[in-house]
């Protein structure tokens, strides 16, 4: 696996863990909003219940009031009798205020309270003119008013009419509920610290709210967006900002299925999110933390094995060259001339091969010293590197100031060529030579071709090659000299070997 590989490979293991912890931290703030849905259902459900068994007992009671009335055998007993019988205890039950019954002018006559009626007119009131001017409104829900019998605690009061025989009014009975009743049932729910529960009439009237603000008691809502939302379905469950505070809510209501009501709770969605919030701080910067670091140790793993592998490589490139020339050493040469010869054997295409040696070099190095032996060295092998074009010809140091040329695929001719090509350029160095018949650092080269059969090896060819030295030597030196016992077979004419 290569350095960027490590390096990639971290960021991407760091990337899918980010990813599935964000993937969880969205799943978990997902379920405390089902959760806050859950809990306001509950929490709306548990006060419409309360709400409505009390208003079912009422109703009840205000039916029992009207069904007396026209009874005139109740009608006929002593008023603190008539009062006990029309007003069962539900007149006493906390939070409920007054309970009276109006004449046709909205005069107080009986008094649940009192057997001498309190005085009072109460034909201003909604309650009053609803049933006045409708024989069929049944019960009747009031707008919050501020009670005048009872130092003007804020109320709502529950009203039924009373007829004549003959259908005309007679007058109404009526129930005040103290709103102090919704406070304390709302008070007893928790709904977080910016969570809001409200009771609203049908009409878009605010009967109570919590938190409890007296100016928000008997507001008119119908016109607000959050309103014509409830009043849209029976229930439901949205998103919304309030105007009021900015802070964004999410909103649960329902229409009360036997009442003209509608409660509301919202609950606030930083209260919602408050322990996400912490949680997701927490795993989000420790996930974090843990993936750069974890980014940042596969940075150094990388760079390292980058390090490493340059290292490998230097070495391996060290050991495979000659450090005075740069060309192949001998080890490397050895591989080389296997692995060509094989492949020969496969194409059968003719193999070359160069035996390059230095003239007079002993004499040069008596002369000029070993220095600039070793430098004068290194120029022939830089020339004879220079002078082989194809990727697939080598040049290899083979000892001392003798080199091998590997020529794969090349014809006698095409080797001949090359040899003579490099012949030329080292002499054409013009390297100061006195001990040398041309008076420069001249080179003797044999060349020797084959094409391989089962019977011959490599070394056959090296051999050829240094006979073929041997004459160039013999024959003045700086000549170029080819093998005469080749054994060259018809080449292959699919595989034209290079002339
Ligand atoms: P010939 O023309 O017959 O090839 O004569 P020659 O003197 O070149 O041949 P010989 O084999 O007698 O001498 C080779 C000399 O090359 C011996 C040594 O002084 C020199 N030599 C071999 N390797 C090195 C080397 O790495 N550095 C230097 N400076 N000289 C080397
Ligand atoms: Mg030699
Ligand atoms: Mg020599």
């Amino acid at each position: 696996m290569g350095p960027r590989a490590v390096f990639y490979g971290g960021v991407l293991i760091a990337l899918v863990m980010v990813s599935l912890c964000a993937i969880s931290l969205f799943q978990s703030r997902q379920d405390a909003l089902e959760r806050a849905r859950e809990t306001s259902r509950n929490v709306a459900l548990i006060a419409e219940r309360d709400i409505e068994r009390n208003f079912e007992l009422y109703a009840l009671s205000l039916q029992a009031v009207v069904e007396g009335l026209v009874t005139p055998k109740v009608m006929a007993l002593p008023p603190d009798l008539r009062r006990q019988l029309l007003f069962d205890r539900a007149a006493t039950a906390k939070n409920l205020g007054s309970m009276l019954v109006l004449d046709a002018s909205g005069n107080v006559i009986i008094d649940a309270g009192n057997d001498k009626p309190r005085t009072g007119n109460f034909a201003d009131r909604d309650y009053f003119k609803a049933q006045r001017d409708s024989s069929n409104t049944g019960l009747y829900i009031s707008a919050p008013f501020f009670s005048r019998l009872r130092n003007g605690s804020p109320s709502i009061a529950l009203s039924r009419r009373v007829s004549h025989p003959d259908g005309t009014f007679a007058g109404i009975v009526l129930m005040a509920i103290d709103l102090e009743y919704f406070h304390d049932l709302f008070g007893g729910l928790s709904l977080g610290p910016h969570g809001a529960i409200s009771l609203i009439a049908a009409n878009g009237l605010m009967i109570m709210r919590q938190p409890y603000d007296p100016k928000v008691v008997g507001r008119d809502i119908s016109r607000a967006s959050t309103f014509r939302q409830f009043k849209a379905a029976s229930e439901g469950s949205f998103s919304d900002t309030a105007s009021i505070d900015g802070v964004r809510r999410l909103y649960y209501f329902k229409n009360f299925p036997h009442l003209p009501l509608i409660i509301m709770v919202a609950e606030a969605e930083p209260d919602i999110y408050a322990a996400w919030h912490r949680r997701a701080l927490m795993m989000g910067s420790l996930m974090g933390a843990f993936a750069l670091g974890f980014v940042a140790l596969s940075f150094v793993l990388g760079t390292q094995l980058q390090r490493r592998l340059r290292a490998e490589s230097e070495l391996q490139l060290l050991a495979r060259t000659d450090s005075l020339t740069g060309l192949h050493n001998r080890r490397t040469l050895g591989e080389i001339l296997d692995h060509e010869w094989r492949r020969a054997q496969r194409m059968r295409s003719v193999f070359s091969l160069l035996f390059v040696d230095i003239d007079r070099f002993k004499a040069y190095n008596d002369t000029y010293g070993h220095q600039a032996g070793d430098d004068a060295l290194a120029a022939v092998a830089r020339c004879i590197g220079e002078n082989i074009r194809r990727p697939a010809d080598t040049a290899a140091r083979y000892g001392g100031e003798e080199f091998i040329v590997v020529l794969p695929d090349t014809s006698e001719s095409g080797a001949s060529l090359i040899a003579e090509k490099i012949r030329a350029a080292i002499s054409g160095l013009a390297i100061e030579h006195a001990g040398s018949e041309y008076g420069r650092v001249t080179a003797s080269i044999g060349s020797a071709s084959w094409t391989p059969n089962q019977d011959t090896d490599v070394t056959t060819v090296i051999k050829a090659a240094d006979e073929a030295l041997y004459n160039a030597k013999a024959s003045g030196r700086n000549k170029v000299a080819s093998c005469h016992e080749q054994k060259i077979t018809p080449r292959d004419p699919a595989l034209p070997a290079r002339e």
